[in-house]
């Protein structure tokens, strides 16, 4: 595609990578197809192709972002379906991510989107703040009508939604105590970092205790960052890079001081939402001169839990009862970190029958907070890919990603659980919460 950008514009470090990215696009439209939102809607402007050039004309020209406009790119997902299935190799999270911060630089959304905005980028990022919401929620959970039927009561109908589904994936399950844990092998030999993050922990903190048991079976020494916490994943993915940035170099300065007391083999992230933009700290921080190596280094570091364990080998099995396991591939982990067939392989050494859902390309929906931002097309997609998996008829849905468990959780018949759980389960932990 050719562009006019001037040199003025492609100063702009975010600008260029966009522009490099958009001159890269043969116009082929063999991504429109593989697209979640062109399934749906059937509109160009829908597609990755009619993205591209609503934002190469948004920046070329500098205009100002118009209604429409925002609404063809809010609808994105950011799933990266586009990425892998594009010949050219278009890198078209450049182009998105410079679209999505020019939109919030220059555009003024309806003061609604603007209140539940900015309160998902004050209240999930952070932990305490989180399970206060949710505590309030619950005490709300009586005037859930009349919540949810006022427009500017849609933060607190977020809050409530997120308590259900908090509830759904067993929250309470997490103080089982491990007694029926086969024991822990004695001897570490791996320091190995675990990413906290934010979510995750409080929807289901079972998922990092799982994950923890597992590793500390595979001979690895669990090292936690203080002051850890969210990878900016959030509010990078509604354009607002200042603080975007400003959790990534949090996190860089936590995960540095650990790598100053001692090497890392790995940070392992079990929120799979999480790893792209980790893994992309680097490339995020490339022009701070305080960061960019630090930043570099962790980025390097980081991987999904599947990876480290194919990498070190899952613990020996202790056997489980006949387990049929349905497999959602997040688009976090397929597309966005390109890693497609580890999990279910995993599970499957693991003494698991794992079953792979039709169109498992296609996203659940959930995409970070797009099933609370655009709730239509995320129902759409969530009800899509729970009755594929139910099609499956499996006794359980494992995925990697505490978003997509979430999302599958509200609309499938069957237990959602994380891969870290069942392969816990596997080599002597507790059965997953929520499996009958
Ligand atoms: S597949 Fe790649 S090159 Fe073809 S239209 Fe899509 S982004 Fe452009
Ligand atoms: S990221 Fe996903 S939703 Fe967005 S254009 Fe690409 S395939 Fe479509």
């Amino acid at each position: 595609m050719q562009t006019k950008f001037d040199t003025a514009q492609l100063a702009d470090p975010g600008t260029a990578a966009a522009a490099g990215a958009i001159r890269g696009c043969v116009h082929c439209g063999f991504c429109t197809a593989t697209c979640p939102t062109y399934v749906l809607l059937g509109n160009e402007l829908d597609s990755p192709r009619g993205r591209i050039y609503l934002i190469k004309e948004m920046l070329e020209n500098g205009a100002l972002p118009s209604a429409p406009v925002v609404k063809h790119l809010d609808r994105c997902l950011s799933c990266l379906a586009c990425e892998t299935h594009c010949p050219s190799g278009v890198s078209y999270r450049r182009i998105i991510d410079k679209g999505r911060a020019y939109v919030q630089e220059h555009y003024r959304r309806p003061f609604a989107d603007r209140a539940l905005r900015a309160m998902l980028t004050w209240v999930l990022p952070h932990r305490r703040r989180f399970r206060g919401a949710l505590m309030l929620a619950t005490l709300a959970e009586p005037l859930a009508g009349w919540i949810e039927r006022i427009p500017a009561m849609r933060p607190l109908a977020t809050l409530l939604n997120l308590n259900r589904a908090a509830k759904l994936l067993g929250r309470e399950g997490s103080t089982r105590r491990g007694a029926d844990c086969a024991p822990m092998r004695p001897a570490a030999v791996l320091r190995v970092g675990l990413a906290a993050g934010c979510v995750e922990p409080v929807l289901n903190p079972e998922i990092q205790q799982a994950c923890v048991r597992l590793l500390q079976r595979a001979g690895c020494e669990i090292i936690r960052a203080k002051s850890e916490g969210c990878c900016g994943a959030l509010s990078h993915h509604m354009g607002r890079d200042a603080e975007a940035l400003e959790l990534a170099r949090a996190n860089v300065d936590a995960w540095y001081r650990q790598l100053e007391a001692g090497p890392l083999a790995a940070i392992v992230v079990t929120a799979s939402g999480c790893g792209p933009v980790i893994r992309d700290y680097g490339y995020m921080l490339r022009d701070d001169p305080r960061y960019a190596a630090k930043a570099a280094r962790v980025a390097a570091l980081a991987c999904d839990l599947s990876e480290l364990l194919e990498r070190i080998g899952v613990p020996p099995t202790v056997g489980v009862p006949r387990t049929v396991v349905g497999y959602h591939a997040a688009c976090s982990l397929q597309h966005g970190q390109r890693i497609v067939v580890t999990p279910s392989r995993l599970l499957a050494d693991a003494g698991f029958e794992v079953r792979e859902p039709k169109e498992a390309h296609l996203c659940c929906g959930s995409a970070g907070v797009y099933n609370i931002l655009q709730p239509d097309i995320a129902a759409q997609l969530g009800a899509r890919k729970a009755q594929a998996l139910d099609a499956l008829d499996a006794d359980v849905i494992a995925t990697g990603n505490i978003g997509c468990m979430v999302q599958i959780g509200a609309a499938s018949r069957v237990p959602v659980v994380h891969i870290a759980q069942l392969l816990d389960w596997a080599t002597g932990g507790p059965k997953p919460a929520g499996m009958s």
